[in-house]
């Protein structure tokens, strides 16, 4: 077996030498427990701030302990009734090649309605923080314009997707040519910019948004959630779902700063964390299923092959090398 620890607090962008690898034996299960082994592992934005020492609506990750997040898994041996050697399953575990885990703190996937791996995105903690963040926060209106940072990302390609599904005109923020050109021709963005290569944002954002906007899903925040800021609509509604480009900064958080025009045009922002949802995950994950088995919803997968690359995969994030969701692929199912 083997495991990524947190060998030391990153300051600013995280290096290899704030993790560890190390060998360890599998543990037996006890009663009620099984050995997961796993197949995909999520690496997400949000670990960044679980590995600084503050306090945050998740625990910060311990020095010398081994990380956690989302895994999907095959359970190979099982001393529990709720799992026998072969199903798959979904939990937050260990960044390890085999997790020893109480049976009680998985749940079962059904690998028939979908790739396993779905379940870490679309069917998973992604596509829930979409669904809600937008519908719930945002209440897009047919006929208004939704402009969503982070579109090519996981969470912001489904942003865009729902929102479109909700008859709303839909602008995308991303971070190359690539992305911008996925998102329109694929799927079905009305307009994109690449904040990379734009020489004017405010600008770009005015020809693209010619009736302002109605709702901003924010995944970035900074000087790029200013230029949308300027742009709002009276009773404008902005989810805060993210604010990468904040992660690794070492002066704090960076914006947004256009606190006049929120009073001005009485606008709504509001920050949320999925688990305040979780009473509601069966709806939206009913949903999700529904728009995917109907072709509404289309999902990406930028996978990286093997646990040695787990590392790399989460610093690509910061670099947006993804389109969609960055997983790693540890073992063949
Ligand atoms: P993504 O798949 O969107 O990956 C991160 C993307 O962010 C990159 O591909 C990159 O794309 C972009 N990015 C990186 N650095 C910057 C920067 N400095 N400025 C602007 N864009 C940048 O990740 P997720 O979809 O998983 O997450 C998106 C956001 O949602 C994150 O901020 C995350 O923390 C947040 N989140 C919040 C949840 C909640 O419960 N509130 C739950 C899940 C996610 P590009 O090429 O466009 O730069």
């Amino acid at each position: 077996n083997k495991q990524i620890l947190l060998a030391s607090r990153p300051v600013g962008m995280p290096i290899d030498q704030n993790f560890e690898f190390k060998e360890i034996p599998v543990s037996e299960a006890q009663d009620g427990q099984v050995v997961v082994r796993t197949l995909y592992l999520s690496v997400d934005p949000y670990m960044r701030g679980r590995m600084n020492d503050a306090k945050s609506y998740i625990p910060a990750y311990k020095l010398n302990e081994v990380i956690t997040g989302g895994i999907v898994g095959e359970v190979v041996e099982s001393k529990s009734d709720l799992f026998k050697a072969g199903d798959k399953i979904l939990g937050m575990l260990g960044w390890q090649l085999y997790n020893t885990v109480d049976a009680k703190t998985i749940r079962k996937i059904d690998d028939s309605m979908a790739p396993v791996s779905a379940y870490l995105s679309v069917l998973g903690l992604t596509g829930l923080t979409a669904y809600f963040g937008l519908l719930d926060i945002g209440q897009p209106k047919e006929g208004e314009t939704v402009v969503v940072s982070g579109a090519a990302g996981a969470v912001g390609m489904l942003v865009g997707q729902i929102a479109k599904i909700k008859g709303t005109r839909v602008v995308g923020i991303a971070g190359s040519d690539e992305k911008c050109t996925y998102l329109k021709n694929e799927l079905g963005f009305d307009e994109v910019i690449n904040y990379k290569t734009t020489t004017n944002l405010d600008q770009a954002l005015k020809e693209a948004c010619p009736n302002g906007v109605d709702v901003y899903f924010d995944n970035v925040g900074g000087t790029i959630s200013d230029a949308v800021m300027n742009v709002l609509n009276d009773y404008a509604r902005i989810p805060l779902c993210g604010a990468i480009s904040s992660y690794n900064s070492t002066d704090g958080d960076i914006g947004p700063r256009i606190l006049t025009k929120m009073i001005k045009t009485r606008s709504l922002m509001k920050g949320f964390v999925l688990s305040d949802y979780a009473a509601r995950q069966p709806e939206g994950l009913q949903e999700l299923g529904q728009w995917l088995s109907e072709g509404k919803l289309k999902y990406e997968e930028t996978i990286v092959e093997g646990f040695d690359n787990a590392i790399d995969a989460f610093l690509q994030l910061f670099q947006g090398t993804n389109l969609g969701k960055m997983l790693v692929k540890v073992s063949d199912s």
